[in-house]
C-alpha cells in the first residue's frame, strides 16, 4: 500500500526536478489534489478533480511522466488519469490525502539552489543585492515593500529566493511564502471556485513574509488586484515584509490599479540592470567551476562578449557546450567546438553595425522616415530622434565624431558632441528614456 503512494509522490518530485523553478507552482496546481485510486496489472490510476485538469495533464505531462517511470523505476508500470466526475471505480484502495500531497510538494516553495553566496555581484546588481541582504537581516524593518525590477534572466527570481533562504537559515520568521503572481491568481480563482475564499485570505493575511515573483502578472484579473491590495495592506500594517519582483517599475505596468502603484512605490524600488562584461565573465567562470566544466578561457570570453542581456542565455550557452563535449567524449571545450555549437550566438554580432542600420532602426522606432533622421529639420521630436541616432552611432560603431557629423546632414563635430551629451544626461535623469534607448539598442543588435 504505502509503496504505491510513495511511488506517486516520487513521480511528482521527479517531475519537479525536471522542471524550471517557475513551473513548480503550476505543478502544484495540476497535481496538488491528485490521489492514487487504483493500481493493478501495471496501471497506476490517478484521480484528479475534474476533466479540465485531466485534459491538461494528459496533453502536457502524461508522456513525460511515463518516460520518467521507465527511467527511474525497476518495475514497469504506466500512469493514467481519470477525472473525479467520471470516476466510477468503487471506493479507492489507496489514497493520498490531499493535504499530505500538497505539503510534500510545497514545502516553503523556496528553491534552495539560489543563495547570496552564488549570486555574482557587479555594478549592475550590487545595490539590489545589498538591499536584499539587508532585508534578509531585518525583514519588515527598513525596506518595506521591496520592489526589484529588471529584464528577463537578470537574477530577480534568484535574489528573491536568496532572501527567503537566508531568512530561513537564520530562522528569523515563520510563515514565509514565495509565489509567482500568476500562481497567486490561480489559487484565488481556485478558492473562489471551491467557495473557500476565506481560507485563501487567512493563508495570505497571516504570512510573516510574502515574496511575490513577477507581480506584473497580477493585472490578468481585476479581482486579483483587489484581493492583493487587501493582502498587502494587512501585511504592511503588521510590519511584515513584502518583496516583489517585476519586469518593469510599478508605474509602467499596464493596467495596474493606481492604488497598487502608489503602495508599491511607497517602499524601495531597485532596478537590476544587465551585467557588464566583467560580471558576465565572472558568472561564466563560476558556473564552469561549480559544474566541473573544463573550458578554454577564450571560449568564456567570446560567450561573455556576445551574450549581453540575459544570464540564463549566458549559462545556457555553456550548458550546451558541456553537453556536447560529454557526448563526443572530448574533455576540454575549445574555440573550434564553440564555433560549431554556438553558431546562432556567435554569428549574431559578427556583422558590423553600420550608421545606416542605426538610422533605419531609430526611424522605425519613432515612426519617422530615415530621411528625417539624416536631415536638418529642427522640429523637436525629429531632433531628439536624430540625437539618439547620433548617440547610438557613437556607442555602437567605430566612426569618429567627424564621420558621424557627415552622415547626419553634414554637421560639425561640436554639434555631434552636443547631441551625445544631451542624450547621456537624459539617460541619467530619466529611467523610462534609458529603457527606451536599451530597447532600440537591442532592436539594432537583433536587426
Ligand atoms: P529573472 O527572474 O530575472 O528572469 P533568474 O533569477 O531566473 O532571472 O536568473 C536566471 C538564471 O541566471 C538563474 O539560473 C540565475 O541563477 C542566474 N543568474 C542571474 N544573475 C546571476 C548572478 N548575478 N550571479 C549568478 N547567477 C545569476
Ligand atoms: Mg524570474
Amino acid at each position: 500500500m504505502d509503496s504505491i503512494k510513495e511511488k506517486w509522490i516520487k513521480i511528482i518530485s521527479l517531475l519537479k526536478n525536471e522542471s524550471p523553478f517557475e513551473r513548480h507552482e503550476s505543478l502544484n496546481l495540476w497535481f496538488g489534489n491528485s490521489k492514487v485510486v487504483h493500481f493493478q496489472d501495471g496501471f497506476l490510476t490517478v484521480e484528479v478533480p475534474n476533466s479540465t485538469i485531466k485534459d491538461w495533464i494528459d496533453h502536457n505531462y502524461l508522456k513525460k511522466i511515463n518516460q520518467l517511470i521507465k527511467q527511474n523505476f525497476n518495475d514497469s508500470f504506466e500512469v493514467s488519469f481519470i477525472a473525479k466526475e467520471f470516476n466510477n471505480i468503487p471506493e479507492p484502495e489507496i489514497k493520498i490525502e490531499t493535504q499530505e500531497a500538497v505539503v510534500n510538494m510545497n514545502y516553503s516553495n523556496l528553491d534552495s539552489k539560489y543563495t547570496f553566496e552564488n549570486f555574482i555581484q557587479g555594478e549592475s546588481n550590487k545595490f539590489a543585492c545589498a538591499v536584499a541582504v539587508s532585508v534578509s537581516d531585518s525583514p519588515g524593518v527598513k525596506y518595506n515593500p521591496l520592489f526589484l525590477y529588471g529584464g528577463v534572466g537578470l537574477g530577480k527570481t534568484h535574489l528573491l529566493n536568496a532572501i527567503g533562504n537566508e531568512i530561513l537559515r537564520k530562522r528569523k520568521v515563520k510563515n514565509l511564502l514565495i509565489i509567482s503572481a500568476e500562481m497567486f491568481v490561480n489559487e484565488l480563482i481556485e478558492s473562489i471556485g471551491k467557495n473557500q475564499q476565506n481560507i485563501f485570505r487567512k493563508k495570505y493575511r497571516n504570512l510573516g513574509i510574502l515574496m511575490i515573483d513577477d507581480i506584473q502578472s497580477l493585472v490578468r484579473w481585476d479581482s486579483a488586484q483587489d484581493e492583493f491590495f487587501h493582502t498587502f495592506n494587512t501585511l504592511y500594517s503588521l510590519k511584515n515584509q513584502i518583496v516583489m519582483t517585476s519586469d518593469r517599475p510599478p508605474n509602467e505596468i499596464p493596467k495596474l490599479h493606481e492604488r497598487l502603484v502608489s503602495r508599491f512605490q511607497q517602499g524601495l524600488m531597485v532596478e537590476i540592470k544587465p551585467p557588464e562584461l566583467e560580471t558576465r565573465m565572472a558568472i561564466l567562470e563560476r558556473y564552469a567551476k561549480n559544474n566541473n566544466i573544463i573550458v578554454e578561457k577564450e571560449v568564456l570570453d567570446i560567450i561573455a562578449r556576445k551574450v549581453t542581456d540575459n544570464v540564463r542565455v549566458l549559462e545556457g550557452a555553456l550548458i550546451r557546450l558541456s553537453a556536447f563535449s560529454e557526448i563526443i567524449g572530448k574533455a576540454e571545450i575549445d574555440m573550434e567546438m564553440a564555433h560549431e555549437i554556438l553558431q546562432d550566438i556567435l554569428k549574431k554580432e559578427e556583422k558590423e553595425i553600420s550608421a545606416e542600420l542605426i538610422q533605419k532602426k531609430v526611424a522605425e522606432f519613432f515612426d519617422l522616415s530615415e530621411y528625417a533622421i539624416k536631415g536638418k529639420k529642427r522640429n523637436k521630436s525629429i531632433a531628439i530622434s536624430r540625437h539618439i541616432a547620433m548617440y547610438l552611432t557613437r556607442e555602437m560603431t567605430k566612426l569618429s565624431l567627424k564621420e558621424i557629423g557627415e552622415l547626419f546632414g553634414k554637421k560639425d563635430h561640436s554639434t555631434v558632441i552636443h547631441a551625445i551629451k544631451k542624450i547621456e544626461n537624459k539617460i541619467k535623469e530619466d529611467q523610462h528614456f534609458a529603457r527606451e534607448i536599451e530597447k532600440i539598442k537591442s532592436d539594432i543588435i537583433e536587426r
